[in-house]
């Protein structure tokens, strides 16, 4: 995970980045950064936390000037929380500064780095992004785009990334498209986003996203767009329809919340059952939820009222109030569930813990029974290519049939969509359904 942002060639860039990094803050809520430029200095804030709290204070945005900026939003997949790894990374080297934003993972990073420190690198970071600067640096060719290119073909995994200079911006998409990266334009400026929600609150205007293996860069030339990496087989991710992306992007083509219903549509031709309402896990499980509302006919009710002041962000204190994770988040409706047959829709399961606790708060509430349905297929194998997922032991269903499962979350039935009827509605190939069905589109070092 992580949102990316880029403006060229806007007054006051870094506060559309500011904003456009608000409507990214589902991506990433550990830490962000904006760097900008006004073609000769770079400016740079940085801190741990919430794109609101990072930057609250009066003076930051209007410090960090220029019409050229890049944000990110960070959630860890690779490195550890200090401040050292906050992205933007900035950097100075032979052509100047750079700053770059990177969203994924880059799965060959640690022979790449082994091989730069025996060679006698230093590193600041223990990021995989640093790599790319570092590589980027030690390119004897001429031109920056021939450095970025012959740096960028070193690299496996996933890279959705935007690289700042003095007077120009890059958005790079691996070959692979594991990542989203969108290009939109607002008046006479360029805005690159991981998701169109983005362009929304800034007032862009979608273009398209940027293709697999595409450099584009905006500087006073115009736009140019290159394709100079070898073809891989393509493999996007298929958990962002499934979780990541915010329901009202325009991901690869369609709108998250129209595939999320059509997964919920799915999941109720596969594995109906007789219930009195439907409710979602609020509010990822929210579209699937009306969609399986749809199909079956049962009404669609909220059973469970979600605390929107409590993020991601919630670091659970002890162990001994632990349990109150899922409560801090989630209050049911007693008066909607009390003797009430009920599916209760949430778009994953990863650990179960989640399900376990909602089963549980469904039936204190007075829910007569409580049917677990799972809008994608069972989580079997960990994510290597930028999402934060547990080992593989941790993964409940890595280990565990669905009758386990269900005995464990302590509902009266479960069922999860089935990867079939899954690529019913997303397609069959152009993915990556690694978590699910454990075939790895690219090697990684272990
Ligand atoms: P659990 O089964 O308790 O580990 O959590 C599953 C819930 O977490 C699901 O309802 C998803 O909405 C959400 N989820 C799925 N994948 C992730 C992830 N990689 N990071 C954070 N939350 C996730």
């Amino acid at each position: 995970m992580c949102g990316i942002v880029g403006v060229f060639n806007k007054d006051e860039a870094a506060n559309y980045v500011y904003l456009a990094l608000h409507a990214l803050q589902h991506r990433g809520q550990e830490a962000a950064g904006i760097v900008s430029t006004n073609g000769s200095e770079f400016y740079i804030h940085k801190g741990a936390g919430l794109v609101n709290e990072i930057f609250n204070k009066k003076g930051i945005i209007e410090s960090l000037k220029g019409k050229i900026a890049v944000g990110h939003n960070r959630y860890s997949t690779f490195g550890d929380e200090s401040i050292a790894n906050i992205q933007p990374l900035h950097a100075h080297f032979d052509m100047g500064q750079i700053a770059i934003a990177h969203n994924g993972n880059i799965v060959n990073a640690i022979s790449i780095k082994r091989q730069l420190v025996n060679e006698g690198a230093i590193f600041n970071s223990n990021s995989d992004t640093e790599v790319i600067i570092h590589l980027l640096a030690r390119s004897k060719k001429t031109s920056f785009i021939e450095r970025l290119v012959e740096a960028l073909s070193n690299l496996k995994g996933a890279f959705s990334l935007i690289v700042m200079r003095e007077n120009e911006l890059y958005a790079v998409r691996d070959p692979w498209g594991f990542r989203p990266l969108s290009m939109g334009k607002l008046d006479d400026a360029i805005v690159f986003a991981s998701e169109s929600c983005a362009f929304d609150l800034i007032g862009a205007e979608f273009i398209r996203d940027v293709k697999p293996g595409e450099i584009i860069v905006a500087n006073t030339d115009g736009v140019h767009s290159f394709m100079p990496f070898k073809k891989q087989t393509l493999a996007r991710c298929v958990f962002e329809y499934i979780y990541f992306s915010r329901p009202d992007s325009n991901l690869w083509g369609s709108y998250v919340y129209s595939i999320r219903k059509k997964m919920g549509q799915m999941l109720a031709k596969e594995s109906t059952v007789e219930a009195d309402i439907v409710i979602p896990t609020p509010d990822s499980g929210v579209p699937a939820a009306l969609g399986f509302a749809k199909e079956s006919g049962i009404e669609f009710d909220f059973g469970l009222i979600r605390n929107h002041y409590v993020g991601r962000t919630f670091i659970e204190p002890s162990q001994s109030i632990r349990n109150f994770g899922v409560r801090l988040k989630l209050n049911p409706a007693r008066d909607v569930l009390d003797g009430k047959r009920v599916v209760v829709v949430d778009d994953s399961i990863v650990r179960g813990t989640t399900s376990r606790r909602i089963v549980k708060m469904l039936k204190n509430a007075g829910a007569k029974e409580v049917h677990l349905r799972i809008a994608s297929p069972p989580v079997i194998s960990p994510c290597f290519y930028g999402i934060d997922t547990p080992t593989k032991k941790e993964l409940i269903a890595s280990s565990h049939t669905i009758e386990e499962i269900r005995k464990y979350s302590t509902a009266d039935s479960v069922a999860y969509l089935s990867l079939e009827g899954l690529k019913k509605v997303v397609g069959d190939t152009g993915y990556c359904f690694a978590c699910f069905d454990g075939n790895y589109p690219v090697e990684f070092d272990r």
